[in-house]
């Protein structure tokens, strides 16, 4: 121990040391992000489990908003569509799966916020969600008070598991999965009431075919949620890249075009795009 003498000064250059290598030392397997993707690959985070914003589909293939958004931004890199490997980041591995290099980016229905901003950077926003209800056709579960007691889902590592507690249903049972797709077999088999998170996304599981009729949405704006494409904490190369591209699939009528394919058939009316830079409080 006598001999951990650090002073600030040193300790502050080894971080700056530290924090150098980590910008610089892309893995070749992700390639540079210098917009010649080459030969290499892209890793981008996204749900597996979330129809309309991410999903993994039985023949491997993988649709949904968020995917168009990542496969947007990648070809803006310099990655083609086959050059993309997408990996599953659930809500709670987001923050670590940067950090520790797992993916370049992730577009995962991953909100802003300052905790978050601790650990990562964000480019974006680039669209604007709110948290909502997802009960039975016939619950009488309308709004944000009628949870006292009851059984609701969210899922471990997300702001919507956050917002109940410290925020709308302090009162309810919260039952936290690793994915939405857990709660809403939950909702389903009456192990829970209701199911909560933005509203984007359960508006995609409700127009499923599977769960077609069975169940609504409360309608409620219980929160905002703007949706960040996460980079490694301190790589603004990569962060400014991206939000160079998102602001161009805006003007260039490519963000719309996404938002009728992929919200299009769930009837989820979506907000208009945002500006980057711009977080609704
Ligand atoms: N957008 C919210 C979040 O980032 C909820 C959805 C999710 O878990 O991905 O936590």
């Amino acid at each position: 121990m006598k001999l951990r003498k650090v002073t600030a000064a040193s300790a502050a250059v080894l971080a700056l040391a530290l924090s150098a290598t980590a910008c610089g030392g892309d893995s070749k397997d992700e390639g540079s992000g210098s917009g010649s993707g080459g030969g290499g690959k892209i890793k981008i985070g996204i749900k597996y489990d979330q129809p309309g914003l991410g999903l993994k589909e039985p023949d491997g293939s993988f649709s949904g908003f968020d995917v168009d958004v990542a496969t947007y931004v990648a070809k803006q890199l310099g990655y083609k569509p086959d050059q993309i490997e997408f990996v599953e980041t659930k809500s709670a591995d987001r923050e670590n799966a940067l950090a520790r290099g797992d993916v370049k980016i992730i577009a995962a229905t991953y909100s802003i916020n300052d905790e978050r901003k601790k650990k990562v950077d964000f480019a974006g926003p680039y669209l604007l969600a709110h948290q909502d209800l997802l009960v039975k056709k016939d619950s009488k579960i309308s709004q944000a008070t009628d949870l006292n007691g009851e059984k609701l889902c969210s899922v471990t590592g997300s702001t919507s598991a956050q917002n109940v507690h410290d925020d709308f249903a302090p009162k309810a049972q919260l039952k936290q999965y690793g994915g939405y797709s857990e709660c809403i077999a939950g909702l389903q088999s009456g192990a829970v009431d209701a199911v909560t998170t933005d509203d984007s996304i359960l508006a995609g599981f409700a127009a499923q075919d599977k769960y077609k009729g069975q169940f609504k949405l409360a309608g409620l704006k219980l929160s905002n949620e703007n949706y960040g494409i996460g980079v490694k904490k301190g790589d603004t190369a990569t962060l400014n890249k991206v939000n160079a591209a998102l602001e161009k699939m805006v003007s260039d009528g490519s963000w719309q075009k996404a938002v009728d394919k992929n919200f299009g058939p769930a009837g989820y009316k979506n907000e208009p795009a945002p500006k980057v830079g711009v977080i609704v409080k």
